[in-house]
């Protein structure tokens, strides 16, 4: 599977670490359900926006679309993250 860095260009995706669907992004105000923030994640058969860092390259946290059936991905966005 190959990932589409907006910095480096297309990569194999072990240069890559998934940090999950983008909902994590959404953190639950001080005194939100926390634990459901933390631990009840949707699984779904599909698309889905998800977080990646880009780990051995540039260090960019990136967010995108990957269909978790097929695997194919849309090219990533930065994330705002980056370092
Ligand atoms: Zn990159």
């Amino acid at each position: 599977m190959r990932l589409t860095c907006p910095l480096c260009g297309a990569r194999d995706r072990r240069e890559f670490t998934w940090v999950g669907a983008a909902a994590l992004r959404a953190r639950p105000a001080p005194g939100g359900d926390f634990v459901a923030w933390a631990h009840e994640r949707e699984n779904p058969a599909g698309p889905l926006d998800e977080l990646w860092l880009h780990s051995a390259g540039c260090g960019a946290l990136l967010c995108g679309t990957r269909d978790t059936v097929t695997h194919a991905a849309a090219p990533l966005t930065l994330a705002g993250g980056e370092r």
